[in-house]
């Protein structure tokens, strides 16, 4: 419904427009909007008066619209007509856009023009008089309603120029790309750690991940669909960096223990120390995890404690108080939902011992790992790491591959 629109305004978050970061802050998003811009070269990025457009030269406003509103940063789009600052063009253009509702039934609406120069012939009050009765003349549908119009027709003169829109449609917000440094979120197959992962690429974090696989224990298919959801992470930020770390001796090495119910909690350690090495490698400074309070037997606050003590580093947790129902809405809003819910295997899943600990004892765990050569597989995990740069524009892993999966041979 957004018919013949011109140009799209781009309106920034309180936290990016002000402070001393502005400039960095501005050009991050105007970097961001190029990028997600440049399969569309007639449509062109524009910043005037310490605002930023683009005109969509051409390209339909949706398109451009479904791809811009993940850029954080930018807290909403309003599509807008431009015309000259005249009475005459801005009543045409203000018929226009009414026209483009298509009225079925009657709607309330108003005016709420704005002279932000002071030179044009007439007051805002005036406008708002002179505007709407022509509109109100062309669609016998519209009754005037000043406090809560279905319509809210805006005008705004300014030097030059007059804009003239009604809808307002809500953007990602949060901090621009980057802008809060660097983490690793250690990326499973699951719902939760996409999910966090957004959460924190919203907070200005610039993300890489990183993946435990257990090859042959979980199959090619488990990896493709963690390359899937780097995928999807990476239309929110660009470029996103994806680690595969060979899991399957550090987890092989944990069954031969009889430990059994530290199982998930020795696995995760494992995981903190390896990820911990990437993160100074990467020049990183936090670790991003999808741990929700409660969720399951090492998602305790006693098991959460134990395993951290694996890291010197920050491990933040986005998700950690909120509801399954809340992360699993998030995670269709943003996209990766529907990958996450293919049943390929986890290396976790594999190995969930019949009662996990909820309360590992910390002294019983360091026992363990100091009778196996941990360093040593540590150090192996890390040399064979493979290295992926995920882009938004990469096809599909699951869709382009012909393997047949292999979770059935094994098991
Ligand atoms: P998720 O839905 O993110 O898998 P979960 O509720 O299933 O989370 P766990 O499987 O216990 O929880 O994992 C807790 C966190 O540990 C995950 O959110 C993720 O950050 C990390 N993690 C688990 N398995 C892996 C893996 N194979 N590779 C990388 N990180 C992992
Ligand atoms: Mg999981």
């Amino acid at each position: 419904m957004i018919g013949h629109i011109d140009r799209l305004m781009l309106r920034l978050g309180e936290i990016t427009l002000k402070g001393k970061n502005r400039g960095r802050f501005e050009k991050t998003i105007a970097e961001h909007v190029r990028e997600v811009l440049r399969p569309y070269p007639q449509a062109k990025l524009q910043r005037e008066y310490g605002r930023m457009y683009v005109d969509t030269g051409g390209v339909p406003a949706e398109q451009l619209i479904e791809r811009l509103k993940n850029i954080f940063g930018i807290v909403d789009i309003i599509p807008i007509k431009h015309t000259e600052p005249e009475l005459e063009a801005i009543i045409a253009a203000a018929v226009e856009l009414v026209g483009e509702y298509d009225l079925q039934q009657e709607t309330s609406f108003k005016v709420n023009a704005r002279r932000v120069w002071k030179e044009f012939a007439h007051s805002s009050q005036d406008m708002n008089r002179l505007i709407s009765s022509p509109v109100l003349r062309a669609y016998p549908l519209l009754k005037v309603d000043v406090r809560q119009p279905d319509i809210e027709l805006r005008v705004e003169v300014r030097e030059g120029i007059a804009y003239i829109y009604s809808q307002i449609i809500p953007a990602a917000g949060g901090f621009p790309r980057g802008s809060n440094g660097r983490a690793m979120l250690m990326l499973s197959g699951g719902i939760d750690s996409p999910v966090a992962g957004w959460h924190a690429m919203k907070r200005g974090l610039e993300i890489e991940c990183v993946h435990f696989h257990s090859y042959p224990f979980t199959s090619e298919r488990a990896r493709e669909k963690v390359i899937d959801l780097a995928r999807v992470l990476s239309s929110y930020g660009g470029k996103v960096r994806l680690h595969v770390v060979p899991f399957t001796e550090i987890q092989t090495s944990f069954t031969t223990t009889r430990q059994d119910n530290l199982m998930i909690t020795l696995m995760r350690r494992a995981m903190l120390r390896i990820t911990t090495r990437l993160a100074e490698q990467q020049k990183a400074l936090a670790i991003v995890t999808g741990e929700s309070l409660g969720q399951v037997a090492s998602q305790t606050l006693n098991s959460m404690n134990v395993i951290e003590r694996a890291t010197d580093l920050p491990v933040l947790r986005p998700l950690v108080m909120q509801d399954k129902d809340q992360i699993i809405e998030t995670a269709q809003q943003i996209g990766t939902y529907e990958l996450s819910i293919l049943p390929y295997e986890d290396c976790c899943t594999l190995f969930v011992p019949r009662s996990p600990a909820t309360n590992p004892n910390r002294r019983v765990v360091e026992k363990v790992e100091e009778n196996l050569p941990l360093e040593e597989m540590i150090e192996r995990a890390v040399q064979q790491t493979e290295v992926l740069d995920i882009t938004p524009s990469m096809p599909s892993a699951l869709s382009t591959t012909t393997t047949e999966s292999t979770d059935s041979d094994w098991f």
